[in-house]
């Protein structure tokens, strides 16, 4: 009997590993801003089109990559953020595994073009089936531009998976409102089928939530802030008033990243106990900041579930920061919220 086993073409696995990190418009979307994040961008800007079925594009004025980087930048484990796996437990970046472009490269058509300070020319490359097939200098702006046109365009099967416009355009939405959100500092627009959707001035916390949000909340926001040895926290609490029958507008952010975790959801609830009406769930956008070996972000590909190292402390820190802004503000409580 012959052998059997063999290696799959690179193209075969890249798209394979692809189905891990973009599932959907959306997951990519989240790629690029990140790298753009990454980069050091002050102003960032996404274009989609036919809820990023035929187009997602990511501009950004970062440091942009040498003639080499933006070749290698869509191979498979090839990353400028970490180098061993002791950095792993380290990162501050959003990225680390080297894996965005390469599984964009394998499942859309894409086209990049980058340049960096020191370079006079940029780098224009063109990948399909994760195969270069043009690279050559050109003039562009300083920065990045990466787009991707008519994903899943060679995994028909996996296109036809994809939902509606309006369904993908809420993940995309969600996905631009969690960037722009950890990262108020940086300029953000986002224009779909030509209509820009959100300009977004770079400035603070509070401005950036308002803006997403709306300017009803500006007196309807409480300051969460408290620092020990171990963490720190802050963002804003809505007032009890601010709760609504969906838990919609809730953001939990670790060292940046925005993550999904019923536990110190409850921690934040258990604060407002006895303040909110029943089955009511209070806004809030709170960023937890501790040494990154005191979290496993590489739980996931997605990122969005994390392990602390001791969930316990956190649920406690939160809670008791929570509850603390709440007693600030209840001491001179607003006419109608007395009633
Ligand atoms: P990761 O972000 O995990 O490192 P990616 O596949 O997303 O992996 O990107 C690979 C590399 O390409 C990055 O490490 C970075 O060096 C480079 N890169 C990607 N996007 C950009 C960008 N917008 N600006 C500058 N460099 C980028
Ligand atoms: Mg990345």
């Amino acid at each position: 009997m012959p052998d059997i086993i063999q290696l799959l073409p690179d193209n075969i696995a890249n798209q394979i590993a692809a189905g891990e990190v973009i599932q959907r418009p959306a997951s990519a979307v989240k790629e690029l801003l990140e790298n753009a994040v990454d980069a050091g961008a002050t102003e960032i800007r996404l274009i989609v089109n036919d809820a990023g079925k035929s187009l997602m594009q990511v501009i950004d004025n970062g440091k942009g990559m040498s003639e080499t980087d933006a070749r290698m930048s869509f191979e498979r484990h090839a990353t400028s953020k970490i180098k061993n796996i002791d950095d792993l437990f380290q990162v501050r970046t959003m990225g680390f595994r080297g894996e965005a472009l390469a599984s964009i490269a394998a499942v859309a058509q894409v086209e990049l073009k980058s340049r960096r300070a020191e370079d006079e020319l940029g780098t224009y490359v063109e990948i399909e089936n994760s195969a270069v097939i043009k690279q050559e200098p050109c003039a562009c702006p300083l920065g990045t531009s990466i787009s991707m046109k008519n994903l899943f365009f060679n995994i028909p099967a996996r296109r036809n998976f994809l939902k509606s416009n309006a369904a993908e355009m809420r993940h995309i939405i969600d996905e631009f409102i969690h960037v722009a959100m950890a990262f108020p500092h940086i300029f953000f627009s986002f224009t779909a089928n030509g209509v820009e959707q959100f300009h977004l001035e770079a400035g603070s916390l509070k401005q950036r939530i308002l803006q997403l949000m709306g300017n009803q909340h500006s007196s309807k926001l409480v300051q969460v802030k408290e620092d020990t040895d171990y963490m720190n926290i802050s963002g804003f609490v809505g007032k009890p008033e601010t709760a609504r029958k969906t838990r919609g507008d809730q953001y939990f952010f670790v060292n940046n990243r925005f993550i999904k975790s019923p536990y110190l959801n409850h921690a934040v609830m258990s604060a407002f106990e006895g303040m909110l009406p029943k089955d009511c769930f209070p806004l809030y956008v709170l960023f937890i900041d501790l040494d990154p070996t005191q979290v496993d972000i590489n739980v996931h590909p997605t990122k969005q579930e994390i392990k602390f190292e001791d969930e316990k402390i956190i649920y406690a820190f939160v809670q008791a920061a929570v509850k603390h802004s709440l007693a600030t503000f209840s001491v001179a409580p607003s006419l109608d919220f007395t009633l």
